[in-house]
């Protein structure tokens, strides 16, 4: 952590602590369903695993670790400081001329705008500057935007993995449900559409685990992962968590979300059968004492590229917010390793430069 970081950890820990005293009050999870096991009074839980997000002493001690340690280190075994990552710009206008080519384009971390059969889809959007509440503190983006929200093809659909703030930034959904042509259709975990009425976002679908929905001619599916959600102190678990499958005639799409490694993704494999491309995280896992439960290393990563059978995955969640202890570029030396332990092939699972698209043959499942 750098000097000004140090100097606002402390009263910023202060604050956590008294946010998490009057966070106590009970909440009511108005969607409780006894008959599913992920739901709760109270909000909702993990199939498999801890029920997620971890006690605020937990959270203290490796904040404290970190800031002692000097942690993460910079990049330095791969790409030189961090303006040493590869942006490639788009082609912007083939990208918004294409109306029959699967594709996948990797904005940044777990933002990828994907195409299929002609439908403009945008995966947890976040463009702003930092991953927090305000712009003024929290995890700073540290390679630049390949494009602008702007310049993107008109949205059709957007899928929302969980609330935080790496993964559902307000200024970008406030700038989509603005876009020329009208809003996108948002796609959203069960809890989260209260969030966005409060924005002013309406044109939102709430989706529960397992859900299934004929939207704009794909077959959507909100699936499980092993994770959790809040956005303040008084909201945890009280939204759900959890990935997207996008099935089409042609190409068939699968978002993990961020997660933990589960049984969540043998499940996913049986029920499904199998991807042709596959969005999987594989940064922000260090330390794993404190993250294991609710983010996979690359190691991980590989195992759900083979239980979802996926026909070949990209890593994301990496390489462009530092928030955890690793090297932000430490994933392009661990994913290899994690493939050849795996006996997997070097091309069926793959980092993008951050603004790459790989345009896929279409495939019928
Ligand atoms: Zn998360
Ligand atoms: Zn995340």
């Amino acid at each position: 952590m750098n000097a000004p970081g140090r100097r606002i950890a402390a009263p910023l820990a202060a604050l956590c602590v008294a946010l998490a005293l009057l966070a106590s009050c009970a909440h009511v999870n108005p969607d409780y369903d006894p008959s599913r096991r992920h739901h709760r009074p109270d909000g909702f839980v993990n199939n498999y695993g801890p029920a997620g997000g971890k006690p605020l002493s937990t959270l203290l001690t490796w904040f404290y670790q970190r800031a002692r340690d000097g942690l993460p280190p910079p990049p330095s075994t791969h790409v030189k400081g961090y303006e040493g990552f590869p942006v490639r710009k788009p082609d912007l206008a083939f990208l918004r001329a294409n109306r029959d080519q699967a594709t996948v384009t990797w904005i940044g971390h777990a933002t990828l705008l994907v195409q299929i059969g002609g439908v403009n889809i945008l995966t947890d959007p976040q463009f702003s500057e930092r991953a927090f509440m305000v712009q003024f503190m929290g995890p700073k983006r540290r390679v630049r935007l390949p494009a602008t929200l702007a310049e993107l093809p008109r949205i059709d659909l957007v899928t929302i993995s969980h609330s935080h703030y790496d993964h559902l930034d307000r200024a970008t959904i406030l700038a989509l449900n603005t876009q020329p042509g009208g809003p996108p259709r948002f796609l959203v975990p069960l809890g989260m559409e209260r969030w966005m009425r409060a924005q002013g976002v309406d044109n939102v679908e709430r989706f529960d685990w397992w859900d299934t929905k004929t939207i704009a001619g794909l077959q959507v599916t909100h699936v499980p992962a092993q994770h959790w959600s809040a956005r303040t102190p008084f909201d945890r678990n009280q939204s759900l968590w959890g990935g997207w499958v996008l099935r089409h005639p042609t190409f068939s799409f699968y978002h993990a979300g961020d997660t933990g490694y589960s049984r969540d993704f043998a499940d996913i494999g049986l029920r499904f059968g199998g991807f042709d491309v596959a969005a999987i995280p594989v940064g922000a896992y260090e330390p794993r004492w404190f993250m294991q439960d609710q983010h996979v290393d690359p190691d991980e990563a590989v195992r759900i590229h083979l239980d979802v059978k996926a026909r070949q995955s990209i890593g994301m969640h990496w390489g462009t917010f530092e928030l955890t202890d690793e090297p932000l570029d430490e994933p392009i030396g661990r994913l290899p390793t994690a493939r050849r332990g795996l006996g997997v092939a070097d091309d069926a699972f793959v980092l993008f430069e951050h603004g790459e698209t790989r345009v896929y043959p279409k495939r019928s499942r």
